[in-house]
């Protein structure tokens, strides 16, 4: 039971008992005035019959009188059990039913006696020293025409009314306890009605506070207590879809940083980390759990980033930069620094947002190197033409073999020029995508006997044995013409790099057969018997420009660009290509490509 129930049953209790106390306590009174009324008019009944059928104007000696009065006072008690005295008009007892006369003093002056001189009845209470008890007296005064000769008093014990009324009492008592029990248990339910909602409501208030906001309040009624039932269980359904509101704003927000690609990291005004998001995690080779809660200082970063937070908070001034990292890899990060501002205060801490911009800058590099290497390439012929040409100006001319011999090299220059600006075209249409692919079903078998047929010639002249090796019902979806400009590539460079007399082989395998006879991908593997590739070549001859042996490569006609349009195609065409070689056993190239697009 609660303080409150307590306290509210304790005051219903109090009210019930204190007004049922006094209703019993006048109660009471009055019972005891009318019974005591009721008795005064019926001695003075008694008296007057008393008057009227006895003789009490006797004349004669005292001692005559008082013999002859207490006699009668004794028979009248007899049969009426009240003590009756007879006084002179001048106060002398002279008859008394309990008591000598003689011994009793004079009574003119006892109250009653006086009230019945007066008024012709009086009455009085009063505790008897003769009788020791509380006796009623009731007087009449026994006249002889207007004459008052006497008086007539008679005396009842008042322990009769007062048993009454203790017995009355004693009933008001039992049935006050037995109401004062009632009144209990219905003072303790109405507090329980009135507590209960209270209590509930206490009940849901603490559990909202607990985060629990889903807890209600029964309805009870539509007082005032039902209406702050009513009152709790909207703020509650407010505060409910106000945390959901927050919540999912929450959950985006960390969406967000979760699957940001940039890093974020938030420094908070006691220069702590707040936040670090997985991308900056990744980026700094830190855990979030390593970082979180300590001192940007504390963190071992690299110098120079401290440095650069420390400016901002300095400055408070937005700072940008581009640093290059050396922990966990190398790596170049443009770092962007922000300082935080709230409209209340001031400055509340930095925002950095780190960027990964290796690719970016490698690729940069990549396009001027690329740039560079082709002007340089360009030189080469250009030098070569514009050499013989003013050789053949100078005089050369006249000598008509030698003229023809230098002719014939510019025309060869001109004509690798002219295959390198058209190679350098179609890397950069490659690279750029820029034009779509056409997928069809290619037939291989067919496909490949043409593919072939265009370099049997070149083949021939070398002796090189030119062989294809696939199953008859191969196909597969690809940019046809594409498809065969990798063939083409790589068979050419085979029959390049392969002397007289050698091989060179196509060969297609279906890969991820299953028992339908249906497959997933294909191998196409060219080889050839020639001179092979040195080992530490083997990881950067797809790269542009690249030649194992200048010479050779130029006495081939190579531009250097064959194999990095070749891994081009094939990633074009979703595919993986690889090299093996040994020097002076031979070059294996495989490709891999998925059937179906
Ligand atoms: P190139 O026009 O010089 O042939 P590629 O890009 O086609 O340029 O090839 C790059 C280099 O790889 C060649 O210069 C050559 O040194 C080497 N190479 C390519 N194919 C073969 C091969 N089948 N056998 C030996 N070396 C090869």
């Amino acid at each position: 039971m609660t303080k409150f129930r307590a306290k509210l049953t304790f005051i219903l209790i109090l009210l019930i008992g204190c007004s049922m106390l006094i209703a019993g306590v006048f109660m009471a009174k009055v019972l005891e005035d009318s019974h005591i009324e009721a008795l005064q008019d019926n001695m003075e009944r008694e008296l007057k019959v008393i008057l009227a059928t006895g003789e009490w104007n006797r004349v004669g000696t005292d001692s005559e009188l008082i013999t002859y009065y207490t006699i009668q006072a004794k028979r009248i008690k007899a049969s009426t059990e009240a003590r009756l005295t007879f006084i002179r008009a001048d106060g002398r007892v002279l008859g008394d039913s309990d008591q000598n006369p003689e011994q009793m003093d004079n009574h003119l002056n006892r109250p009653e006696i006086a009230a019945a001189a007066s008024s012709g009845v009086g009455y009085t209470t009063r505790y008897s020293d003769t009788l020791k008890e509380k006796m009623l007296y009731a007087a009449i005064p026994v006249k002889i025409g207007e004459q008052t000769t006497g008086f007539l008093r008679i005396a009842m014990s008042l322990s009769q009314v007062d048993q009454s009324i203790r017995s009355l009492w004693y009933f008001l008592i039992t049935g006050l306890a037995i109401l004062f029990i009632i009144a209990g248990i219905v003072s303790y339910r109405i507090a329980k009605g009135i507590t209960r909602p209270i209590e509930k409501m206490t009940r849901v208030a603490k559990q909202i506070t607990n985060m629990n906001y889903k807890s209600r309040v029964p309805s009870y009624s539509n007082d005032e207590v039902g209406q702050l039932g009513q009152a709790i269980n909207h703020m509650s359904e407010s505060l409910q879809q106000q945390m959901e509101r927050i919540q999912e704003n929450e959950r985006r927000l960390q969406g967000v940083m979760e699957n940001m690609v940039s890093g974020i990291m938030m420094i908070d005004r006691e220069e702590r980390i707040m936040l670090l998001n997985p991308s900056a995690e990744y980026i700094l080779g830190f855990s979030a759990q390593e970082l979180l809660g300590k001192k940007y200082n504390e963190a071992k970063q690299q110098y120079e980033f401290t440095k650069l937070i420390q400016e901002c908070i300095e400055t408070r001034e937005p700072i940008r930069d581009e640093m290059i990292f050396y922990y966990p890899a190398e790596r170049i990060l443009e770092i962007n620094l922000n300082p935080i501002a709230h409209e209340d205060e001031e400055w509340s801490g930095v925002l950095i947002v780190l960027h990964d911009i290796t690719a970016v800058r490698r690729l940069e590099r990549m396009r001027s190197e690329f740039v560079a290497n082709v002007s340089h390439e360009l030189k080469t012929p250009i030098a070569a033409v514009k050499g013989f040409a003013e050789t053949l100006l100078a005089g050369a001319l006249n000598d008509k073999e030698t003229a023809v011999s230098f002719l014939q090299i510019i025309f060869d220059e001109s004509e690798r020029l002219n295959r390198l600006i058209g190679d350098i075209l179609e890397l950069s249409k490659i690279e750029s995508k820029r034009i779509p692919m056409q997928f069809s079903p290619v037939y291989l078998p067919e496909f490949l006997e043409k593919s072939l047929s265009v370099l049997r010639k070149e083949a021939e002249k070398k002796h090189i044995e030119l062989s294809m090796h696939v199953d008859d019902d191969i196909y597969i979806e690809a940019d046809e013409d594409r498809l065969r400009q990798i063939l083409i590539n790589l068979l050419s460079n085979g029959i390049s790099y392969t002397q007289d007399g050698g091989k060179v082989r196509v060969r297609v395998e279906p890969l991820d057969m299953n028992a339908d006879g249906d497959y997933e991908r294909l191998r196409i593997i060219v080889s050839d018997t020639g001179i092979g590739i040195p080992k530490k070549d083997l990881p950067r001859i797809f790269e542009r420009f690249y030649r194992v042996d200048k010479a050779r490569s130029r006495s081939s006609g190579g531009t250097g660009l064959g194999l990095s349009i070749v891994k081009h195609l094939v990633e074009l065409h979703k595919g993986t290509i690889r090299v093996d070689s040994e020097v002076g056993m031979g070059t294996k190239f495989t490709i891999e490509l998925p059937v179906i697009h």
